[in-house]
C-alpha cells in the first residue's frame, strides 16, 4: 500500500472524524507500516448514528435492493484487486487468502440479490378441521422496528462484514456496524461501495472505535433491536448477559476437527486436514484446529500432513505467491508458541514448523496431542496442526464433542455407517463429509452450538430471516 489512509466513521454515509488526535492506528502485521488511522467515535457520535437510523424508514422495493446489491457485487469483483491488497496490508493475510474473500463478498452480495427476490410468506386455509372457518392466514416478513447492531472479527475483514450488511439491506433494515478495530478500512471500503452503488445512507452507519468506550452503548442504545456479533466466546457471552430484552444472533469460536478413519483416502484426507488448518493463517472460525486419526492410520497420515506442511510457503503476505502471511500481530502468534510449547513439555512431539518472527508462525505440526493439553482444549486461532489419535469411533466421537465447542466438522470416511453416525452424534452445527469443515456456501445455513453460538443460523438466507419479524395475517376466504 502506498500513502496512509487517514478514514473517517461513516454516519449515514456522512464521513466525521478523518484525522482525529483520538484515533486508532492500523498498521500492517509483516511490515510494521502504517496502513492508515481511523477515529475513536465518541459516545455523541454512536448516539448520533443510532438517532438518524431509528427515524428512517426504508421504502426501497425489492427490485430495487437487489439493483443496490447486484451493482455492489459487479463493483467488488472489478475492484478485487484493490480490495485484496487492502485486506491484506491491514490484516496480513495472503494476497491468495485476500483475493478469495473478496470473491466471496461478491457472492454474499449476489445471493443477497438473488433472495431478496423471493417472497416466503405462508397461506394457510382454515377449513382444515372439522371446526375449522371459511379463512385464510397468510404471512409477510417485515422490517424490524429497531436498528440492528452488528459487531464484526478481524479474521475475514471484509466477508465478516458482508455476512451482517448485505441481509439487513435484503430485508429493509436500518444497521449500526462496528468493525474490529483490528480491520476496520476494509469494512468503511465496503461501506462506500454499497453507497455509490445506490443505498440510501440512513440505511448504513459504520462506527469505528474503542470497544471500551463505546461498546456498551452499541448494545443498550434504545433504539437497539437485534445484536448481530460474530466473535471470540468471552465477548459473545458479555453480550448476552448485556443484551436484556432484543434479539442476539452469536457467531461464537470453534474447535473443529477433522476425524480421519482407516479407510480413509489419505492423500485426500491429509490435503484437507493441511488447506483446512493453513488458509486464512489459521485464522477462520472452522479452520481444522484438531486432527483425530485412527491409530491403524496415523503414522502413514502424519507423514503425509508434515510434507504437505513443509511445502507450504509462507512470508510475504503482499507477494502473489505465498500461500500463508501472517496472524493478525505479534501477541497472537506468541500465544501459539506457548501454547506448544505447552504441549511439548506435557510429551508432545514437534514435527515440523514452529518458528516465529513477529507476527509470522510457521504452520506447525505435533502429534502425541492428548486432549486435554490447551492447544486442543482451547481454541488455537493460528496455523496449527495437533495429531491425536483414537482407536474405535465410538472415541473419535467422544473426542470431537469432547471441548466446549461445537461449531463444525470433517470427517473422510466412506463407510455409509460411520457417516450416519457421525452425522447424528457429533454435537456440531456442520458435519462436512470428505471436505474441509469450513466448507459452506455464502447462502446456506452456518453457524454453531455449545460455546459456538445459540443455535440460530447466518449465511445470508437464515440472516434474513433472523433480521426480520413474521406478521401473521388473516381474512375471509369464501
Ligand atoms: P473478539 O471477540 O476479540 O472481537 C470481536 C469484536 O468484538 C470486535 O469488533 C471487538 O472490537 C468487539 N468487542 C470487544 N469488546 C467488546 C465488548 N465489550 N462488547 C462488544 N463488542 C466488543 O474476536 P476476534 O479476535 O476479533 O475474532 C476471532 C474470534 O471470532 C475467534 O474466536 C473466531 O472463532 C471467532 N469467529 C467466529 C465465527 C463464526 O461464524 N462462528 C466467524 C469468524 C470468527
Amino acid at each position: 500500500m502506498s500513502e496512509p489512509r487517514h478514514d473517517g466513521l461513516r454516519v449515514a454515509g456522512q464521513v466525521v472524524g478523518a484525522g482525529r488526535a483520538a484515533h486508532i492506528a492500523v498498521n500492517n502485521p509483516f511490515t510494521g507500516a502504517l496502513v492508515g488511522t481511523v477515529p475513536k467515535a465518541t459516545l455523541d457520535e454512536v448516539r448520533q448514528a443510532f438517532g438518524i437510523a431509528r427515524g428512517y424508514r426504508a421504502t426501497l422495493s425489492r427490485f430495487e435492493r437487489a439493483n443496490i446489491l447486484n451493482k455492489a457485487a459487479a463493483a467488488v469483483r472489478s475492484r478485487t484487486a484493490e480490495i485484496a491488497a487492502l485486506i491484506t496490508a491491514e490484516s496480513g493475510l495472503c494476497l491468495k487468502d485476500s483475493s478469495y474473500e473478496a470473491g466471496r463478498v461478491a457472492d454474499v452480495l449476489m445471493f443477497g440479490a438473488l433472495e431478496v427476490l423471493k417472497d416466503d410468506g405462508q397461506t394457510f386455509s382454515c377449513d382444515i378441521t372439522p371446526h375449522g372457518r371459511q379463512r385464510k392466514v397468510y404471512t409477510q416478513r417485515d422490517p424490524l422496528l429497531g436498528v440492528i447492531t452488528a459487531i464484526t472479527p478481524f479474521n475475514h475483514p471484509m466477508n465478516q462484514v458482508a455476512h451482517k450488511v448485505v441481509p439487513s439491506v435484503a430485508t429493509n433494515n436500518r444497521m449500526v456496524l462496528k468493525p474490529s478495530e483490528k480491520v476496520p478500512l476494509s469494512a468503511l471500503l465496503f461501506a462506500d461501495i454499497l453507497y455509490e452503488a445506490g443505498l440510501p445512507p440512513e440505511m448504513l452507519s459504520v462506527i469505528t472505535g474503542e470497544p471500551r468506550e463505546i461498546a456498551d452503548e452499541l448494545l443498550t442504545n434504545p433504539a437497539v433491536d437485534l445484536i448481530t456479533f460474530t466473535g471470540g466466546v468471552a465477548i459473545g457471552k458479555y453480550i448476552a448477559s448485556k443484551a436484556g430484552y432484543r434479539r442476539i444472533v452469536l457467531e461464537l469460536g470453534g474447535n473443529d476437527p477433522i476425524i480421519v478413519m482407516d479407510d480413509a483416502d489419505l492423500d485426500e484426507a491429509s490435503t484437507l486436514a493441511v488447506s483446512g488448518s493453513y488458509k486464512n493463517s489459521g485464522q477462520r472460525c472452522t479452520a481444522v484446529k484438531r486432527m483425530l486419526v485412527h491409530e491403524k492410520v496415523a503414522a502413514a497420515f502424519t507423514e503425509r500432513v508434515v510434507a504437505k506442511t513443509q511445502a507450504w510457503t509462507f512470508g510475504d503476505p503482499a507477494d502473489a505467491a505465498t500461500e500463508m502471511g501472517t496472524v493478525i500481530d505479534a501477541a497472537a502468534a506468541t500465544l501459539f508458541q506457548q501454547r506448544v510449547d505447552e504441549a511439548i513439555s506435557q510429551g508432545a512431539r514437534l514435527l515440523t514448523g514452529h518458528t516465529r518472527d513477529g507476527a509470522l508462525y510457521a504452520p506447525t505440526v505435533i502429534d502425541r496431542v492428548r486432549p486435554e493439553m490447551t492447544v486442543v482444549r482451547e481454541e488455537t486461532f493460528g496455523p496449527v496442526s495437533p495429531i491425536l489419535t483414537f482407536a474405535s469411533i465410538d472415541e473419535a466421537i467422544a473426542m470431537a464433542n469432547g471441548t466446549a465447542y461445537g461449531l463444525s466438522s470433517s470427517v473422510c470416511t466412506n463407510r455409509m455407517s460411520d457417516i450416519t453416525r457421525f452425522v447424528n452424534e457429533l454435537h456440531m452445527g456442520t458435519v462436512n463429509v470428505r471436505e474441509v469443515p469450513g466448507y459452506r456456501l455464502e447462502l446456506t445455513p452456518f453457524g454453531g452450538i455449545k460455546d459456538s453460538g445459540l443455535g440460530y443460523k447466518e449465511g445470508v438466507q437464515e440472516a434474513m430471516k433472523s433480521f426480520t419479524n413474521t406478521k401473521t395475517y388473516s381474512m375471509p376466504w369464501l
